[in-house]
């Protein structure tokens, strides 16, 4: 008995990556509800069901707190809509080739073409690429049904006609349904949209039915793919659907001479691997290969052979790796999601950025910074035939044009923009023309008491002070430009600064003999003097740091860089209302402030005490003010003299006292 695998049997590139986000999630503690089974294989929703998976009909059935999976099936827009009303945090597992025919629909139903899908209109993959169909879409299942759908519509014949098929139908019929397609309508648009996984499945299942007595057939009897993969082989040879190891007919295969095994895009390889380690058990000491090489020439064009479980495990893993790099591509965003970006480049592969590879900030999220339509230059990390993937990279491009801007800018010191993304040990990280740039934490301030945290997400400029392309390292400076921009501005404060002009400052600090002041660049002292009229102990009576001030210069000391600032206003000086609201004669009320052996003095007005003189405070001989008045007391008076220059205002409480009196006396007399 030999036993031939064929090479494309196992996980597809799109369970694969499904299963993965899955236990991604799991592994981050999150509750996670799947919308319908993750995958057709009930030994892997076991699995999962005993971490806690569950399975949701609908996104009704998800609880607030579980995060919501969409399988690699995709769902149509409604259902998008549903889960954002509902406010589920969801994780989106379309396979990218389902997302591709989701986005060539969508576009055809925009243009008002009719959308024909082959497939089956009851799997969950074609009711999400109806969901983006608008109403004119026709599903059928084959040749057969295509036809009499032509019959039935014979008006839509005429139509502009858009035709895609279910990523896993088969390819034999996808080739009878086109020739009638084909002959019907000259202007349709077709898509071959089957997967390539699951063409390159089939056509390797077909080669290896040919040459086999037996095949065996492994996977989810709900499975489309599986029931595919059955269907193709059945028609060369005698074969087995098999979910597991278990449903082996192990009688009737010991009979087989060449059995050939393959599998569906959604069974695991541990399965696939238990068959073959249980086949090879009951081959025991017979040669596992015995082909005529001549004989199988086509099918080992598909397939490898199977000799040891070692070969077959490298095997899996060999299909998965095909590098193709440096390659550039123009694509076109047709899909985004959390974690990647498809882009359609124009091949019958399905191209994706990962988020890891589309900026070098990682604190960028995909929705943030394309849209499905932008069109991008990407650069080829890997191709996957089998898979009929093409990973992309946009960070690495950005990042190549990038370092020829570097290079150039380390050169001739030009400023570069960027923004800071990460607050590392020593420094930060500021990401420029997709390169990262290390800005150690004593070139990345003004001062080194300036916290770096402040510099997180913030757009700064800086220059290069050192590159090492070999090894992508380059080292920039931000201080070196906040430098040049103060010697600027102190440049151009000194041309324009002159006396009386007026500035909007900040205060940057206080000591006990004033403020300093931020004007720009350069620093300007409000001595404490300046700041009132009236005598304050501290410039904190009257100003903070990082108030903004109105202030004006009072001189300038260009050899020594000094900058006087005035603050308070000529307006408000005290002798000026003086001057203006108290002329000599006035009567007013006042507080005893001060208390001598010659007089008493009291407050005017804010700023201004005046003396009321020993003699003038009663209308008889006093020993001492003392007698009459005490410190707190409010006494009318009258304003007798002002002598501006020497800022002494005279009082008087007996000028009003004789007042009365005479007045009392004219009265009494008349
Ligand atoms: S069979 Fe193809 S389309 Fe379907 S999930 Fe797998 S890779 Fe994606």
């Amino acid at each position: 008995m030999s036993l031939t695998v064929a090479s494309s049997a196992g996980f597809c590139f799109g369970v694969n990556r499904a299963v993965k986000m899955v236990h991604n999630l799991l592994d981050r503690g999150k509750k996670v509800y799947t919308l319908g089974p993750i995958i057709h294989n009930p030994q892997t929703l076991a699995e999962l069901a005993a971490r806690g998976v569950v399975i949701a009909e609908t996104a009704e059935g998800v609880p607030p707190d579980a995060t919501l999976v969409i399988r690699s099936h995709g769902v149509g827009r409604p259902v998008y809509g549903k889960i954002r009303s509902l406010g589920l945090e969801c994780c989106d597992a379309t396979c990218p080739f389902v997302a591709k025919i989701h986005a060539i629909v969508s576009r055809a139903a925009e243009e008002g073409k009719t959308v024909l899908i082959a497939g089956d209109a009851a799997h969950p993959e074609v009711c999400g690429i109806m969901g983006y169909c608008g109403k004119n879409h026709f599903v059928f299942k084959d040749a057969d049904e295509l036809k009499k759908l032509l019959a039935e519509h014979r008006l839509f014949k005429n139509e502009p006609v858009c035709v895609v098929a279910q990523t896993t139908f088969s390819v034999a019929e996808w080739e009878n349904c086109l020739e009638i397609v084909k002959k019907v309508y000259t202007n349709a648009v077709i898509f071959d949209t089957i997967c390539n996984a699951t063409a390159m499945r089939q056509s390797e299942a077909e080669d290896l039915s040919r040459h086999c007595d037996a095949m065996i057939v492994i996977g989810g009897k709900q499975s489309s793919n599986t029931a595919k993969l059955f269907e193709v082989c059945k028609k060369n040879c005698v074969t087995y659907l098999v979910e597991t190891v278990d449903e082996l007919p192990l009688q009737a295969l010991k009979k087989a001479g060449r059995i050939g095994i393959t599998a569906g895009a959604s069974t695991p390889a541990s399965i696939i691997k238990e068959v073959l380690v249980t086949m090879s058990e009951i081959n025991e000491g017979a040669a596992q290969d015995t082909k005529d090489p001549k004989e199988n020439a086509a099918a080992q064009n598909n397939t490898k052979e199977n000799t040891t479980e070692g070969n077959f495990a490298e095997m899996l893993e060999e299909s998965l790796k095909s590098l193709n790099t440096d390659e550039k591509v123009h694509g076109v965003v047709v899909g985004v999601t959390p974690t990647e970006v498809l882009v359609d480049v124009g091949r019958k592969q399905a191209g994706y950025v990962p988020a890891s590879e589309l900026s070098s900030d990682p604190n960028v999220k995909p929705e943030d910074v394309v849209k499905v339509g932008d069109e991008m230059d990407l650069l080829i990390m890997r191709t996957n035939d089998q898979e009929g993937t093409i990973m992309l990279s946009k960070k690495r491009l950005d990042a190549a044009k990038g370092w020829e801007k570097i290079a150039a800018a380390a050169d001739d010191q030009t400023v570069l923009d960027g923004v800071v993304s990460e607050v590392v040990k020593g420094g930060v990280i500021a990401v420029t023309e997709g390169v990262r740039v290390f800005i150690p934490a004593s070139q990345a301030t003004a001062s080194r008491s300036d916290p770096l945290d402040a510099l997180l997400k913030k757009q700064v400029k800086f220059r290069i002070i050192e590159v090492n392309r070999g090894r992508k390292r380059a080292v920039g400076s931000i201080r070196s430009v906040l430098k040049d921009e103060k010697k600027a501005q102190e440049e151009k404060f000194w041309e324009t600064a002159e006396v009386n002009k007026v500035y909007t400052g900040v205060v940057k600090s206080l000591t006990s003999y004033g403020a300093f002041v931020d004007l720009g660049g350069i620093d300007g002292m409000i001595h404490i003097s300046e700041l009132s009229w009236t005598r304050i102990k501290h410039p904190s009576e009257v100003v903070n740091v990082g108030d903004t001030v109105t202030v004006y210069i009072k001189a300038l000391d260009r050899e020594r860089g000094r900058v006087s600032l005035g603050y308070k206003k000529p307006e408000d000086n005290p002798w000026v209302i003086l001057k203006d609201q108290y002329p000599v004669g006035s009567v007013l009320d006042v507080k005893v402030v001060g208390l001598t052996s010659f007089g008493a003095f009291a407050q005017v007005i804010p700023g201004i005490d005046g003396l009321i003189h020993i003699s003038q405070i009663a209308d008889h001989r006093i020993d001492k003010p003392q007698d009459v008045l005490k410190i707190g007391d409010v006494v009318k008076v009258k304003i007798t003299d002002i002598d501006f220059d020497r800022h002494r205002v005279s009082l008087s409480i007996r000028a009003l006292l004789e007042e009365q009196a005479e007045e009392s006396e004219n009265s009494e007399n008349n």
